[in-house]
């Protein structure tokens, strides 16, 4: 039996066009949709083409898996269901490389969202099919403005970017890296900004709303439940009995806090 060969689509906004081969190079701003449904890919790389430098658009889960894996992305846009592997699959082995990496979800159906938001597959965020293209659109500015801000030369007054300890974890925005004891903390990108801003705000009482206008950082009604469920991420990630939490605490009737003594961390310091 032939396996169908797909091709993926590439073209920069100046309409040239480059085999798939040459698209090895990092760039500020790419976002690969893998999407194989054509209209969809179409429309929503249209809309994408106007907030980024490049849009790849991978039309089974076979060349999504090779450009997820073989280059960098400012964004991957990957649809659940594919020919060949599927969403969680690509979603998965890029984790396993490269924890930060922003990856927006697509899923057709919501009873798909239980094993979009496992625990095991770590998308920062997801839509369900069918989705505004306004919509995706605000997403991904919300997206791109979080790396922005995270680039941009901090404030010398501000103490955004200084790592700071809390019990055994030490957080290190410059690196965005997790320390938990000698060990290090893969955390996607969204539940490291989740444990920061938790981290930095100790015993400040969070309404799920809050976090998600602070660490979203757009409006989000009716989607509590991706706090929780990062949440539940983080706390397995960091917590020693993640039943019984005693980091990120939950507030009852009200949200969250960080219960933990959290201070500047002094990273040469060690002994
Ligand atoms: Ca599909």
């Amino acid at each position: 039996m032939r396996i169908p060969v797909y091709y993926s689509s590439y073209a920069d906004k100046n309409g040239t066009h480059e085999t798939n081969r040459e698209i090895v190079q990092m760039s500020e701003r790419r976002i690969l949709l893998v999407e194989d449904e054509k209209d969809i890919a179409d429309l929503v790389a249209l809309h994408l083409r106007d907030l980024c430098d490049e849009v790849v658009i991978a039309r089974d889960g076979y060349e999504g898996m090779r450009l997820a894996t073989t280059a960098e992305w400012a964004l991957i846009v990957l649809d659940l269901r594919l020919p060949g592997p599927d969403g969680l699959e690509i979603c998965r082995t890029v984790r396993r490389e490269r924890s930060y990496q922003p990856i927006l979800m697509l899923t057709s159906k919501s009873s798909e969202l239980d094993r979009v938001l496992g625990l095991e597959t770590g998308a920062d965020d997801y839509l369900t099919k069918p989705f505004s293209v306004l919509e995706l659109v605000a997403r991904v500015r919300a997206i791109f403005r979080r790396i922005r801000n995270m680039q941009r030369n901090p404030d010398p007054e501000s103490t955004a970017d200084t790592a700071i300890q809390a019990g055994d974890l030490i957080i290190d925005p410059k690196r965005r890296e997790v320390m938990l004891g000698p060990r290090q903390i893969e955390l996607t990108a969204r539940e490291f900004d989740l444990l920061d801003y938790f981290a930095r705000n100790p015993g400040h009482v969070f309404r799920r709303a809050d976090l998600l206008d602070s660490v979203w950082g757009y409006g989000h009604e009716g989607y509590e439940h991706t706090v929780n469920s990062h949440i539940n991420r983080l706390r397995a990630k960091i917590e020693t009995n993640p039943s019984k939490p005693e980091m990120i605490v939950t507030v009852w009737g009200v949200g969250y806090k960080f219960a933990a003594e959290s201070k500047p961390a002094h990273m040469a310091s060690t002994t």
